[in-house]
This record gives structure tokens, sequence and C-alpha cells, in this order.
């Protein structure tokens, strides 16, 4: 193993992974230091690449036809469809944590 923890927070890098991988749903905020995280940019594309899928995929699964009929439902279930993708991605996917972005900017906030 190169690295041992995969999902080792940014700033205390301790261990925040889960075992067995996606027994629980990412952390939004480390557990021993407190700081704000969220997954990796390209966890976050994965997760909202599938949702599209999934909320196009949908409606053609129900036999909606039609370009706007489509779309509107495709809307409708993109919400829906980001909580499944989130749970089906990191139940087979170790979530690898980035500061919440923010949190450097309230830094130089006065
Ligand atoms: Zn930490």
């Amino acid at each position: 193993m190169l690295q041992p923890y995969l999902s080792a927070c940014p700033n205390c890098s301790r261990n925040l992974g889960s075992e067995p991988v996606g027994s629980k749903p990412p952390y939004t905020y480390c557990q021993f230091c407190g700081v704000q995280l969220v997954p990796v940019l390209w966890q976050r594309l994965l997760v909202v690449l599938l949702s599209l899928i999934l909320a196009i995929a949908f409606p053609l699964f129900l036999g909606i036809r039609g370009l706007l009929p489509s779309i509107f439902a495709a809307l409708l279930c993109f919400f829906p469809a980001l909580v499944v993708a989130m749970i089906l991605i990191f139940k087979n996917i170790r979530p690898k944590y980035a500061r919440k972005p923010g949190y450097v900017m309230t830094l130089f906030q006065r």
C-alpha cells in the first residue's frame, strides 16, 4: 500500500476512511480537527456526471417521449439522481477529501 490513508484529512492528515468502504456517507467536516471538507473535484464531477446520466435515463426508462417533456422530467429527476449518484459512487470509491472552498478565503476577510 503506497497510500496508507486515501481518505485522509487535508488539514490534520488523520484517517477518515470507513471500514468497509462505503459504510458511512462522506464526512462534511473532519471529526478530529473540525475543518470543513468536500470530496475532491474529480469525485464531485463524477457524481454530477452520473446524476445527469441517471436524470436523462429515467424519463427514457418511463417511456416519456418528446424533447420538452424529457427535459422537464430530467430536471425533476436531477436532485433525486444526485443523491442516488452520491450513494452509488461513495459506496464503491473511498472519498478523497479536500478543504471546502471558501475556507481559505475567510482567512483574508476582516
Ligand atoms: Zn482534520
